[in-house]
């Protein structure tokens, strides 16, 4: 599997080209502010771009799909939960005192069936919480066990999305980390959507915020 990761000022959020080496074939996860780092990561791998596939509708997770969509003209997924936040994008902007444009409009709503790039498939996880329609995107050789989790701000190495944004909610994310993404395996390697990458099984056994959630449950 081909990843690279770029992130840009302000929100250092982590956009991702993830393609198969065999057929070239990719997608692009959560272009925002470095979509241009992304444009040039693609250019550079010389991969085709499938999808734009988003963990959540957060505004810097979106600032980047207009250029996306000129870009590669594919279709843009997220889950239907958070299409209220998606079009309040411009708002978002506002809220941070950013000017955002709103984005060009989701072709599609995660389904059941896995999407597959190449020789990779991917599973979508709901893992609300962090918001309404968050999910974990997990990554891996078709008809295998996905060891690559792309789970938005879900959860952090060492901390956990914050829940006091529209549609947070701190026992719906404990729940989704700990009954959804912790099943996922602990030598899944987790990919957040701002810092470094983690594992499952270093964030069950040190992360305190989980430690302190599961010591009150
Ligand atoms: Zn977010
Ligand atoms: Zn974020």
């Amino acid at each position: 599997m081909i990843l690279e990761v770029r992130a840009v000022a302000p929100f250092y959020k982590n956009g991702f080209v993830v393609a198969c080496e065999r057929t070239r074939q990719a997608v692009l996860i959560d272009p925002g502010d470095e979509i241009d780092e992304l444009l040039g990561a693609v250019r550079d791998l010389d991969v085709d771009v499938q999808a734009v596939l988003l963990t959540h509708a957060h505004v810097d997770h979106i600032t980047g799909v207009a250029a996306a969509k000129e870009a590669f003209d594919v279709p843009v997924y997220l889950h239907r939960d958070d299409q209220f936040l998606y079009d309040l994008a411009v708002q978002q902007g506002a809220m941070f005192g950013f000017k955002v444009r709103q984005p060009p409009p989701v072709d599609a709503y995660f389904g059941a069936d896995p999407f597959l790039f190449g020789d990779y498939e991917t599973h979508v996880h709901h893992t609300p919480g962090h918001c309404p329609g968050g999910v974990c995107l997990q990554i891996g050789r078709a008809g295998g066990t996905g060891r690559h989790l792309f789970v938005g701000d879900t959860l952090f190495a060492g901390s956990i999305g914050r829940t006091d944004l529209p549609g947070g909610d701190y026992g719906v994310l404990m729940r989704s980390i700990t009954e959804v993404l912790f099943p996922l395996g602990d030598d899944a390697i987790v990919h957040p959507g701002h810092g470094p990458d983690t594992t499952i099984g270093r964030e069950r056994t040190t992360n305190p915020f989980v430690l302190d959630y599961l010591k009150g449950i």
